[in-house]
């Protein structure tokens, strides 16, 4: 049976600046900068990742950004490409958040780009699929999930695709404080693990780490860290303080 590596990655969205952002990692080398039972990313806002890459140097914990442009460069106006990102030794970049979707208006098309310009980087990325409310209220989760998955995974290799995380995401539980249940949670979660067999063989399937994201809290990540299928979490509000990020990582470390 293979066991998958528990990743718990912070999204600090558009939240501190780099000071903030040096201190918050400061606290989090210090106690947890040498974990090696679980994986720890954290991904803030772009104008802090040189002084994060900098303060994370000599600790287990990893850099991620929050999005990046499918193009190496070029007249991309605000953006920020992938050889960029890795020149600040990123090794995760979260694409395809709801929040993209909803207020940018990513398609699957556009994030499906940036996912296999990320793989071709060697970034590792962080797809985040989930219904919102009204498509949970009619029935629709699991068909929208299965759009998102496989349209955003589209071209992905089989050897490729164990570098990829799914992050599933209720849309109704992010920022929220409502957190799905661990059966609702779980659900998806099988779901998406029998997608991906579909897309890539049984024992590819198996390699894919699958996280949580929606209101995680020290509280509830035990219960739904324990589910079968879920091998993590993406972490926002609870992601912002040293205290409850840390105490998330520690729970991670916790399950058997
Ligand atoms: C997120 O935005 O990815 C997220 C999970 O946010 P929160 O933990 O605040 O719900």
């Amino acid at each position: 049976m293979i066991t998958r590596k528990k990743l718990i990655a912070g999204n600090w969205k558009m939240n501190k600046t780099s000071a903030d952002a040096v201190a918050l990692v400061g606290d989090l080398v210090a106690t947890i900068g040498r974990q090696t039972d679980v994986d720890v990313v954290v991904c803030p806002p772009f104008t802090s990742i040189e002084t994060v890459a900098k303060a994370l140097d000599g600790s287990t914990l990893k850099l991620g950004a929050q999005n990046m442009h499918p193009e190496a460069s070029g007249a991309f106006t605000g953006e920020v490409s992938a050889p960029m990102l890795r020149a600040l030794f990123a090794t995760h970049v979260i694409l395809g958040h709801s929040e993209r979707r909803a207020y940018f208006a990513e398609t699957d098309a556009f994030i499906n780009k940036k996912v296999l310009a990320a793989l071709k980087n060697q970034l590792k990325p962080i797809l985040c699929v989930g219904e919102t409310l009204a498509e949970r209220e009619s029935g629709a989760t699991l068909k929208v999930v299965q759009t998102q998955l496989e349209a955003g995974l589209d071209g992905v290799s089989k050897e490729l695709a164990p570098s990829v995380v799914i992050a599933y995401e209720p849309v109704w539980a992010i920022g929220t404080g409502k957190v799905a249940t661990t059966e609702q949670a779980q659900e998806v979660h099988a779901f998406i693990r029998g997608l991906l067999t579909k897309l890539f063989t049984e024992p590819v399937a198996q390699k894919v780490r699958i996280l949580y994201g929606g209101s995680m809290k020290p509280s509830n990540a035990p219960e739904l860290l324990a589910q079968k299928d879920i091998d993590g979490g993406l972490i926002g509000g609870a992601a912002l303080e040293a205290r409850s990020f840390v105490d998330l990582v520690t729970a991670a470390a916790a399950v058997k």
